[in-house]
């Protein structure tokens, strides 16, 4: 009987299977957000008590710090995957390349799939947040 030839090759192709179900998985881990960024002037954060020079989540403000939706827990890691060349070089010259960032700040407006990417001085303020403008990018979530 092939029977016991049979089963290991449905065996196989389940573990098959299985692979790519869990491709596919890691594909719905990437969500499609809208990026967009902000500084500490007058019109990114209209509330002059919110213009402390602190994020929502108390910490000083820095490079590295976003706000997301209060769902999206402070302190949660996300890295922006740039898919396209003009969102890359975008990338490259607004943010100096960083792709890390971590959940720091709310906001009034940013609700569902949006991030906003706080901008310091130094790096360009206003004008370097204008340039950003909005893009729609591919968010990884380290959810460890
Ligand atoms: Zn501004």
């Amino acid at each position: 009987m092939n029977y016991f030839k049979n089963l290991r090759f449905d065996q196989l192709r389940i573990a098959f299977y299985i692979l790519l179900l869990a491709i596919f998985y890691q594909f719905t881990q990437f969500d499609i957000y809208e990026v967009t960024a902000y500084c500490s002037c007058k019109i990114c954060i209209n509330k002059l008590e919110f213009r402390d020079g602190k994020f929502a989540s108390n910490e000083n403000v820095y490079f590295g710090g976003a706000a997301a939706r209060r769902g999206i827990p402070f302190g949660t890691r996300i890295k922006l995957l740039p898919l396209n060349p003009r969102d890359q070089s975008a990338v490259k010259n607004i943010f100096q390349g960083r792709t890390d960032f971590v959940i720091e700040d709310r906001g009034f407006l940013i609700r569902g799939n949006k991030i906003d990417i706080y901008i310091p001085k130094w790096l360009g303020g206003h004008k370097a947040a204008q340039k950003w403008g909005i893009r729609r990018m591919r968010i990884l979530f380290n959810r460890s």
